[in-house]
């Protein structure tokens, strides 16, 4: 007897959408069959009417993450026992997070700190990327063969120290040198660098001068995370990884440009990835200027009409792989504390919206397939950082991580739609259809509102990538 089936509803698989019920044995699918064929189970789910997707995938978060943004306070994100709440009711059942490792840290303490920080406390399966950062001993790049062997093979850098000189921060910015060793490691390994590529001379010069000019309005930001240093950053990156032979996964594309650069890799078959955000797909540089304009910031920066036009185009066709939220969850009093360049708070709060958002303005508005929506949101993510094919595809012996969306829903989105802060970027958002049943590796965890789950529910997962998403474009 099965423990649970989900029957009546439309399956999005990888072979395609159809009519099929799904049979679930404890933590993993046992069985995608033709509608009326399964065993009996104990209890039984009726999706008629519904859309049946994998549970999501959240590639890029930053819970329990010191807000650097405030250096002289002490503020940290919400942590996974409140983010991962919302992402749950919103579908998304495997999040990414990051380990991060600077000068005196090994990888190995890095890892294990986070690890025992989300033991527990998470509603969601999760990971780590291991963050590089700063003027790390050359020695340290040795232990990236065995992160990668362990179960983590993903790597973040950032080719730029994000924020303003002033005040005074911990360096962000790894040199080219290193991150050239980095691809080296992970090309021989198995691993995949993830890159916020922007132009470090570009942005610091950018600061700079607004300082000079006594301009601090932080609806500046896109002339300091200007478009011109997204298209540097990216292909000084691409020519870097096609050199070493790496993969690359890019974070947050958010111009044309970036997405223009990852096109022609991807063309040449190069294992180039990009990332871009719900936020940036749905709001431009305009929304700066708006009352709450800086609740949808997140850096690089918002951009323009014309980028989302990009965006759009690579996330219902092809070159935008991934759809991500840079969770980066506190209270729109924190969020809204600065509103200039040099103190304004990055970072995102929308995992918990970002599938429903992608269906509403993807499926709903812009005809992306159902198939597709399954890539920018769970599949995709799911190849290319190694969860793939346990998480991210409904078919046997995957984890029985599965979302049902109901396509009927319309409605406004008001602050009660949501589980986490005291604020979403998206209220007042109108969406038609939105995710209304998340189920975690065979547990019903939220169900008509209800939240069914427990932070002892979400467990660490290790990942290995197919060699496949690292020799040529794959996803
Ligand atoms: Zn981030």
């Amino acid at each position: 007897m099965l423990d649970l089936a989900i029957t009546g509803g439309q399956v999005v698989t990888p072979q395609g959408a159809g009519h099929w019920d799904i049979g679930i044995q404890g933590e993993r699918i046992v069985s995608v069959a033709l509608p009326g064929t399964l065993e009996k189970a104990g209890r039984t789910i009726d999706a008629r009417g519904k859309v049946v997707v994998p549970g999501g995938v959240e590639p890029h978060t930053h819970l329990a993450h010191f807000i650097s943004m405030h250096p002289d306070e002490d503020n940290h994100t919400l942590g996974p026992e409140d983010d991962t709440r919302g992402m749950v009711f919103g579908g998304t059942t495997t999040h990414v997070d990051f380990c991060f490792v600077r000068p005196g840290t090994s990888v190995q303490q890095a890892i294990e700190q986070r690890a025992a920080r989300w033991k527990g406390n998470s509603y969601a399966d999760y990971s780590f990327h291991v963050a590089l950062q700063g003027q790390l001993a050359i020695p340290v790049f040795d232990q990236l063969q065995d992160a990668i062997a362990e179960g983590f093979p993903s790597f973040k850098v950032f080719t730029v120290n994000v924020l303003p000189p002033h005040p005074r921060r911990h360096p962000y910015r790894l040199d080219f040198g290193r991150i050239k060793l980095a691809m080296e490691k992970v090309a021989q390994h198995g691993g995949i660098m993830v890159v916020h590529a922007e132009d470090e001379d570009l942005v610091q010069f950018n600061y700079e001068k607004f300082r000079e000019e006594k301009r601090s309005e932080g609806w500046l930001l896109p002339e300091v995370h200007t478009k011109l240093s997204e298209k540097l950053a990216f292909r000084r990156t691409i020519t870097l990884a096609e050199a070493t032979g790496a993969g690359v996964y890019f974070v947050h594309t958010s111009a044309r440009e970036g997405v223009e650069a990852v096109g022609e890799a991807r063309a040449k078959g190069l294992p180039i990835y990009a990332e871009t955000l719900h936020h940036y797909a749905c709001f431009t540089a305009d929304d700066y200027r708006t009352p709450r304009g800086f609740c949808y910031h997140t850096y690089p920066s918002l951009k323009f009409a014309d980028d989302q036009a990009a965006l759009w185009e690579g996330l219902l066709r092809d070159g935008v792989s991934t759809t991500a939220t840079d969770e980066f969850p506190t209270s729109l009093e924190l969020k809204l504390r600065g509103q200039d360049l040099e103190n304004v708070t990055g970072g995102n709060l929308g995992a918990e919206a970002r599938m429903g958002i992608v269906w509403s303005e993807g499926v709903q508005k812009r005809g992306m397939s159902l198939e597709r929506f399954v890539c920018v949101t769970s599949a995709n993510a799911a190849k290319i950082l190694g969860f793939w094919p346990k998480k991210g595809a409904l078919v046997p012996g995957a984890d029985a991580d599965v979302v049902l969306i109901d396509p009927s829903i319309r409605k406004t989105l008001q602050k009660s739609d949501f589980h986490v802060s005291d604020y979403s970027p998206w209220e007042g958002w109108n969406v038609q259809g939105w995710p209304v049943t998340t189920i975690l590796r065979g547990k019903v965890v939220v169900a008509d509102g209800k939240l069914f789950g427990s932070t002892s529910d979400g467990r660490l997962v290790t990942r290995k990538i197919d060699p496949v998403v690292l020799r040529r474009t794959s996803a």
